[in-house]
């Protein structure tokens, strides 16, 4: 038995006892138990009194006298009201110091009601977007008064970031990115400023737009030259024509390398956007394909299946240059004895083009940097060493710029499969004419030979570069 209970014990033995005292005083059982029974009453009503104000009163440091069973309720109250305290504290600690890091976050961040009223906001978010204490609350839409930035938060699909001029100083960028959290449809906005990093992109973007424009012209030039030399008409002995030959070999890389580095500086630069146009893409990928046979002498044989129904709307030279540079991949790097397939097909939710080749394949630890400028895989026994490694940098520009995406997949030693997906909304119906391309019925790799096929172009297959 807890002391509590012993003391309390003690108090009924006292009470029974007076009883016993007054029944013997008075004579009378009825008046002897209630004096008994209201004493004891009035000393639970005491502490429970005392117990009301000690509460109310909010003061949990000191301790209010008590005995009996009381001396222990007290005593629990009051150990639970401490513990509480210590959590708050602790809550609060933490509370400052998220408040503090957040604050120093030099992004801004945002927090976001289900209506995109302003929750919450720290110090950078200021800085950047002109926030006040008195606009938590508010749309954020009606203070960041930017079109793109209001089809941004209404639109699911806009992208997983956009850049903005700041709303209240526009030379300085920032790029936002928006994100879901918590069951209560809270989003978190970050802004970062990217000024510096998109001056240096520019800056870089420039030289090498510079220095590519540069080269050009005393290129061609030399070109010319190297051309007249060569040519089987000149008195030049065979083996310096053949030295020559070398050179002129060498100045059309050159001169491929700059084209195709001023072409992506174009494309990266965002400029020259020409209003899109219905692109037949039938008629576009059966003379692409004719040029690269003739120009690979029909080995590997190429193979189409091309469901001339559907057109994209975009810029017939950019999608030229991306096709057929996945095209003359395909047959720079299957062997004479290989074979190459093209399919175009789609409905109204989207359409894919598929290159797919029974080359030598890509290794899986190089399919995500494949779309990186330079970048390179050295294949041993391929005919034609010669690239830039631009080729697919271009290929992904233009297909960004097109609102589709390249995934690849690739067996090492079976083949690879290069896949370009347009959505919906760049289809166009074509009305019905003549198959602009056939299929010989040749397949250069069966679907069950690619690992990780994946037949939703939304979907992106894991091994992909995007
Ligand atoms: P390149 O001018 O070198 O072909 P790309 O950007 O077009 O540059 O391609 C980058 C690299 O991707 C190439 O060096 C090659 O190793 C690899 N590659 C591209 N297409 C294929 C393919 N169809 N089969 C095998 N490897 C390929």
């Amino acid at each position: 038995m807890s002391s509590a209970w012993r003391a309390e014990l003690f108090w009924v033995v006292l009470l029974v006892l007076a009883l016993a005292f007054l029944v013997r005083l008075s004579g009378n059982w009825f008046f002897a138990t209630s004096v008994c029974a209201l004493i004891y009453l009035f000393r639970h009503l005491f502490f429970i009194n005392r117990l009301l104000h000690w509460l109310r009163g909010g003061k949990s440091g000191d301790l209010p006298q008590a005995d009996g069973i009381w001396e222990e309720v007290f005593y629990l109250v009051f150990r639970v009201r401490r513990r509480n305290k210590r959590r708050k504290k602790q809550l609060l600690r933490m509370l400052d110091r998220f408040r503090t890091a957040t604050a120093a976050l030099p992004d801004a961040t945002v927090v976001l009601g289900p209506r995109n009223e302003i929750d919450w906001f720290n110090d950078s978010a200021s800085r950047f977007l002109g926030l006040r204490r008195p606009d938590v609350g508010q749309q954020i839409a009606n203070l960041v008064r930017n079109t793109r930035f209001v089809t941004y938060l209404s639109d699911a699909d806009a992208g997983p970031t956009i850049s903005i001029p700041s709303p209240i100083d526009d030379t300085r960028e920032l790029e936002v990115r928006v994100v879901p959290y918590g069951d209560e449809d809270f989003r978190l906005m970050v802004a970062r400023d990217v000024t510096e990093l998109k001056l240096a992109e520019r800056v870089r973007s420039d030289f090498i737009a510079n220095v590519s424009h540069e080269l050009r012209t005393p290129i061609t030039v030399m070109r010319g030259y190297i051309e007249a030399l060569c040519d089987s008409d000149s008195a030049l002995p065979e083996r310096e024509r053949m030295i020559f030959r070398r050179v002129e070999e060498q100045t059309n890389r050159m001169h491929e390398l700059i084209e195709s580095l001023l072409a992506l500086t174009r494309l990266q630069s965002g400029l020259q956007r020409s209003t899109p146009e219905t692109i037949d893409v039938a008629e576009l990928l059966d003379g692409i394909c004719q040029e690269a046979e003739v120009l690979f002498g029909f080995n590997p044989k190429l193979s189409t299946a091309i469901d001339a129904a559907w057109g994209v709307l975009g810029d017939g030279n950019e999608l030229r240059s991306a096709f057929s540079n996945l095209v003359i991949n395909a047959m720079k790097y299957t062997p004479e004895e290989g074979a190459v397939t093209v399919t175009w097909s789609g409905d109204e939710n989207g359409a894919r083009l598929e290159v797919s080749d029974t080359g030598p394949g890509i290794a899986p630890e190089h399919l995500p940097r494949l779309t990186e400028r330079f970048y390179r895989v050295e294949v041993p026994g391929v005919r034609s060493r010669s690239g830039s490694g631009l080729g697919l940098a271009i290929a992904k520009h233009v297909l960004n710029r097109h609102d589709a995406t390249l995934q690849v997949e690739s067996v090492v030693g079976k083949g690879s499969r290069f896949i370009c997906c347009f959505p919906g909304k760049r289809l166009v119906a074509l009305p019905p004419h003549e198959p602009a391309a056939s299929s010989t019925g040749v397949c250069a790799a069966s679907d069950e030979e690619f690992v990780d096929r994946d037949p939703d172009c939304a979907r992106p297959a894991p091994d992909s570069a995007r």
